[in-house]
Parts: structure tokens; C-alpha cells; sequence
């Protein structure tokens, strides 16, 4: 019998604040944009926001792939918008980000996995922008090359992707994707040139810490440079259960052990989403 876990206190948040937020806040409704920070409502819009950092998320809002994890709905993916790369560069220019997160459903279903969109959304964001910095989140793009080049070509400040579990859950977790092929998409970008390099995990999935700590060494063993551990929450009855709260201090033995590993940055905590204080990973 799996018992309802019930939140700790460290996972309890204050409604975000400050001068900055309230400024995009209101942007955001006058021009509908979308940004992935409050169409997930994430708890970190305060400060992320106050740097000058927000996510964003193309190639529609339905995806291919089924994770056990995730939000999005699943389904036929909404039909190819060529005016999407446009409209994302006029939304960060509006809310003038500094350092912009630009992620994406998987597209499986289209030839090119959505590369020639992710490419052109990077291009467009650049002319418009030219001082925001970049981390593009990718899908793994089944591994195809062709495909990945044509983010390698744009060269994003930060690229990531992530692995967001141990390799034993990942079949049950992530079931359309594959550990390795993760691995080896970040092993393939860090080859071809890409300078910062990052990957993300979940925890409270029913991993244990000596799983945490080798998925930890795999991403070193592929020259990753940036980690982020967070906690999973479960986003609907639907989902995956959570199945253990992970303590502050665990979080902190993973961050101390990721740093003697030899990684950049660590980003390790229960609010830590993939792109929380994404701005700081570019150094
Ligand atoms: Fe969600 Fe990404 Fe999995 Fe699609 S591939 S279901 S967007 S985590
Ligand atoms: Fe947005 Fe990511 Fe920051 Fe959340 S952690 S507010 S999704 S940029």
C-alpha cells in the first residue's frame, strides 16, 4: 500500500514578488505571451523573473512522447507555426529577458524532429536580441545527427538535455526515451564544440542515493558541465506517485558530491527546476 506522502515544509512557497515580477506579470497577460514559467505556475517566477530569466516553450503545446512525469498533454501534435520563431523573439524583446530558455515538445512525428524550427526560433531571437543569451533544452531527436547539427550550427550558449532519472526508472518514467541515447546525445554535443553542456534529474521517483550519485558520474563520464536535482511533483492524479520527499540535506550531500566530481555548476534542491537560475550556468 503506497500511503499519501504529504508536502514537507521546505516544499511550501511564497507567492512570487518584487518590482520586476509584477512589471512581466502584467506584460505577459496584455500580450499573451506564453512562457513555460506560468503556464507551469513554477514556484521560482520571482526570482527567476528578477534576473531577467524565463522559459519558453515552442513547437506546440502537445507532445508525442508520454513521460510519466510530465504536464504536457499527450496526443497529435498542433501543425507547424513558421511564424512561432517571430513570435518568441518579439515576446523576449517585450519582456526584455536577458537569458532566455527556449524548450519544446518532442515532435517524433516530423522528419526533422522540429530542428529547422528550433534553429530558426534561435536565429530569430538573436536579430531581435542580440544581447540575451541562450539555453536551448532539447529533445534527444532519437539521436539523429542531422538533426542535433542544426542546433550545434546556432550555438547556443547552454544547450541541455535532460536525463531526469536514474538508468533503472527511465523505462518507466520516460518510456518513449532510452539512458544511453541521452547520454550519447550530450556526449555527441560536446564533441561537435557546444561549451556549456547541462543535464537534469528528478528525485523522490523511488531512486536510491548510490543510483543518483552513478547517473551523476555518467553525465561527468560525457564531460556534462552543469547538473540540476529537484524534487518531482506529481502534476495530476494521472502521474507518476511520489514516492519519498528528498530532504534538504540530502539534496546538499548530492550537491557537495557533484562538485567534487568536477562539474561547473550544481544546482541542487527541492524547488530547483531545470532552468532555475539558468542565467548563472553560461559562466
Ligand atoms: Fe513531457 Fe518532454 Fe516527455 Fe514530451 S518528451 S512528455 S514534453 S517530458
Ligand atoms: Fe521559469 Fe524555469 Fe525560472 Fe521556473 S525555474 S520561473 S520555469 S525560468
Amino acid at each position: 500500500v503506497i500511503l499519501p506522502v504529504k508536502k514537507p515544509k521546505w516544499l511550501r512557497v511564497k507567492l512570487p514578488t518584487g518590482k520586476k515580477y509584477t512589471e512581466l506579470r502584467s506584460l505577459v497577460e496584455k500580450y499573451d505571451l506564453h512562457t513555460i514559467c506560468t503556464s507551469g505556475s513554477c514556484p521560482n517566477m520571482g526570482e527567476c523573473w528578477g534576473e531577467g530569466t524565463a522559459t519558453f516553450m515552442i513547437l506546440g503545446n502537445v507532445c508525442t512522447r508520454s513521460c510519466g512525469f510530465c504536464g504536457v498533454k499527450t496526443g497529435r501534435p498542433d501543425t507547424v507555426d513558421w511564424e512561432e520563431p517571430e513570435k518568441v523573439a518579439r515576446s523576449i524583446k517585450l519582456m526584455q529577458i536577458k537569458h532566455a530558455v527556449i524548450t519544446s515538445v518532442d515532435r517524433d512525428d516530423l522528419k526533422d524532429g522540429g530542428s529547422i524550427i528550433w534553429e530558426e526560433t534561435v536565429n530569430a531571437i538573436r536579430r531581435a536580441n542580440p544581447e540575451t543569451t541562450l539555453e536551448t533544452l532539447i529533445p534527444d531527436f532519437q539521436l539523429i545527427h542531422k538533426n542535433l547539427d542544426r542546433i550545434i550550427a546556432v550555438s547556443p550558449e547552454v544547450v541541455s538535455h535532460n536525463v531526469e532519472t536514474v538508468r533503472r526508472l527511465t523505462r518507466e518514467v520516460r518510456i518513449q526515451a532510452k539512458y544511453d541515447r541521452s547520454l550519447a546525445v550530450l556526449k555527441y554535443l560536446k564533441d561537435s564544440g557546444i561549451k556549456r553542456t547541462k543535464s537534469g534529474i528528478m528525485l523522490g521517483l523511488g531512486e536510491k542515493e548510490d543510483e543518483v550519485m552513478q547517473t551523476m558520474t555518467d553525465l561527468k563520464n560525457v564531460n556534462v558541465d552543469v547538473v540540476t536535482i529537484g524534487q518531482y511533483l506529481q502534476p495530476s492524479k494521472m502521474h507518476l506517485p511520489v514516492k519519498e520527499f528528498i530532504t534538504p540535506e540530502q539534496f546538499k550531500k548530492y550537491e557537495e558530491f557533484g562538485l567534487k566530481l568536477g562539474f561547473r555548476h550544481v544546482e541542487s534542491g527541492a524547488l530547483v527546476r531545470s532552468s532555475y537560475k539558468a542565467q548563472k550556468h553560461i559562466l
